[in-house]
Parts: C-alpha cells; structure tokens; sequence
C-alpha cells in the first residue's frame, strides 16, 4: 500500500480518467450555468437524483428558467414548483438568495465561494459545488458522499460527523485540486460515493479506479466506515388531522410564518389523539354539522427531528355559508395556488378520492368503524 501523502496525490489521475468514461448523464451537467448548478445541488440536499432528474428539477427549471424569473416570481409560486421536496425554507432561501444576486450582482453569480457563501442557503459545500463546476475554482466540495470515500481510501476511523474531520478532510481535499478540472475532480468524488462507494453496505470495490490505493478495502474493513456518531434522538408528535369537506370544498389552515413548514397550508389538526366523541365536539366548536365520521388509516411523518404520527378523521360537514376558522378551497385552488406539506399527502389524496368518487372497497379509510351522524 502506498504512503498516505502519495495515495492522495494519485487520487485526480485515477478519479477522472474513471470519471471521463463512467459520468452519468445529468441535466444540470449540461452547461455550466451557476444557476442551474445551484438548483440541482440544492434539491440534492434532501432528494434522489432519479427525482430530481425526473420531476423537481424539470418543473422548476421550466417554471423559473433563470435567476430573473425566480427572484420575480410570488412566493407561494416558488413553493409550488417545490411541492413535493419538503425542506420548503430552502426553497424561500433560494428567492432571498436569488434576489440579492439581481440586485446586488446584476444577475450574475459571483465567481468565488467566499462570496458565494454569503447568500442566503448556500452553505460551504454548495459554494465550493458551485464555484468550483462553473467556474472551475479550486475549491473543495465536500458532502457525505466525499467524506465516505475519503473515510474508506485512507482507513479513517474517527468520527466523520465531527466538524473537525470535516475541515481536516476538506483541507486535504484542496491541496490536491487539479488547477484545470476543479469540478470535474469534485464531481468525480461525489459520483464514486453515489454509483461504487456506496452507502449503508458493501462497497462496489471490484469496479472502483481507487481500489490499489485504498486503505479501508486494503484491510478488510471498509464496509464498516464511515465512523458516525448516532444523530439525537427525534422528538416524536401525535395529532389529530381533520379533512373537513363539503361537496366541493375541505377547510385548511395556514401555518405561523416561523418555524416547521411555517407559512405553508394543512389540514386543520390539534394536538394528541382524539376520542371519536372529542372528534366530535371539536368539529361543532368549530361551527360545523358532521354528517360522518370515518378514521383513517394512521400516517406517520419523518422530519430530521421530529416525528409525527397522525391520525385522521374523514369528515363530510355542512357549513354555514361563512366559516371564518378556515380557509376553504376547491380542487382547483389546491391545484393551481396551494402548497400542501407531504406530511399531508395521504390525506390529500383521500380528499381527492372522494371529491373524485372513490370505490367504496378503498382501505386508506377504515369502513368497518364509520359512524353515520
Ligand atoms: Fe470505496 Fe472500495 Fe473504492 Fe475503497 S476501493 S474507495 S472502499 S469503493
């Protein structure tokens, strides 16, 4: 096994001619336009490149093709055409981000990652991401793809969640840059961790152009690296969710402009676990005449630290012709002008079903225990 100095050093040779013949083939590598960059790596933060790639990314580019269009557009459109990503105050921070690089920059991106860095939402690795595959700067990109392989190819066994390992792995990642394909190299690490240096298992080491240098697959204990400390534990949330509809109506609320999902629409929902006689009262306090009640099936939400586990009431009501506790919309302002989290999206989708004419064998609602008012 090589020296450790000279096991880096051979890292660029052998990554990118790998990379030159095994690269996918990805809209956001098209060209070399910033913008766009910025959009895929910031919807890679939290989604599947086979996601992105197929919906989030298409959809978004079309609707806002350049960063005008995107510091122009209202809000609530922006969070539309990031439906479905979750994370929403990433989407707001790219409008923020977006608008001070029209008016501050002209509409162009500033070029080092130093200043890219002071935009709103763009943290050390998406600077580096950025300035370094459009404008080829010699800057790391470090994320938990590059911390894998680099964990693995050098047998490190710290813990590679540490702020510390970090820095130490990004500073042995810039010293050896190539000048001339900074973000062909970046993105040759990245893509080793995401199509051979695999997460959770086994490494793909027989297909790997670092397999004579690596240190984890040289002694057998790649498989078990990196080293992560376990993340805290997740506060968990139960709630009681109410789809209040009508024939061409259902009540949603906005939630409070700061904090989880803040500013974005839900279904009406109180906290804990409602008894279906409390299901009951909680739906007159609120001005309204069940006319049933039908659980559904429970639905539990992960966020990073929190849980929440629902549990929904399917309520066909009569309303007085003014309910000010709620916002009622049809199908077609849930379409065309509201953002409804995932966490909600089971419920939704019941909504539409029944708006739609559901087959009444439909399981997502427990028939067995409906109760007719
Ligand atoms: Fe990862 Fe295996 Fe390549 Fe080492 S040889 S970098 S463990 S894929």
């Amino acid at each position: 096994m090589p020296e450790f100095q000279n096991r880096l050093t051979r890292i660029p040779e052998l990554l990118l001619s790998w990379y030159d013949q095994n690269a996918r083939k990805l809209p956001w590598r098209e060209n070399h336009d910033p913008y766009r960059i910025w959009v895929s790596e910031i919807m890679l933060q939290q989604t599947r490149v086979e996601a992105v790639k197929k919906i989030y990314y298409r959809r978004f580019l079309e609707a806002f093709p350049d960063v005008f269009a995107l510091a122009n557009a209202a809000e609530d459109q922006v969070l539309k055409m990031w439906e479905g990503l979750g994370y929403y105050s990433r989407a707001r921070n790219m409008q923020k981000a977006a608008r001070l690089v029209v008016s501050e920059y002209g509409g162009e991106f500033p070029h080092t990652a130093k200043e890219l860095a002071k935009l709103p939402g763009i943290g050390h690795y998406t600077a580096g991401a950025i300035a370094s595959i459009a404008f080829d700067c010699p800057e790391p990109a470090v994320d938990g793809n590059v911390l894998r392989v680099l964990a693995r190819l050098l047998a490190f066994e710290e813990d590679v969640s540490l702020q510390t390992v970090k820095n130490w792995m990004t500073e042995k990642i810039r010293t050896i840059i190539p000048e001339n394909r900074a973000g062909d190299f970046n993105q040759s690490l990245m893509e080793l961790g995401a199509i051979v240096c695999i997460p959770n298992g086994e490494p793909l080491c027989s297909l790997c152009p670092l397999v004579s240098i690596c240190e984890g697959n040289y002694k057998g204990i790649a498989d078990r690296l990196p080293v992560k400390t376990r993340k805290k534990e997740r506060i968990v949330e139960q709630k009681t969710v109410f789809v209040l509809m009508t024939n061409e109506q259902a009540a949603f609320c906005k939630r409070p402009n700061q904090g989880l999902l803040a500013g974005m629409w839900e279904f009406p929902n109180v906290p804990g676990v409602l008894e279906e006689q409390e299901v009951l009262e909680q739906i007159k306090n609120w001005g309204l005449t069940p006319v049933r009640l039908s659980p559904i099936a429970p639905v539990k939400h992960i966020f990073t630290h929190r849980e929440w586990n629902l549990f929904g009431w399917l309520v066909p009501v009569i309303k007085a012709e003014e309910n000010e506790h709620f916002l009622w919309a049809n199908q077609n302002d849930l379409v065309q002008n509201m953002t409804i989290p995932s966490a909600f999206s089971a419920f939704l989708k019941i909504l539409k079903q029944e708006w739609n004419g559901r087959d009444n064998n439909d399981s997502t609602t427990d028939s067995s225990v409906y109760t007719r008012l």
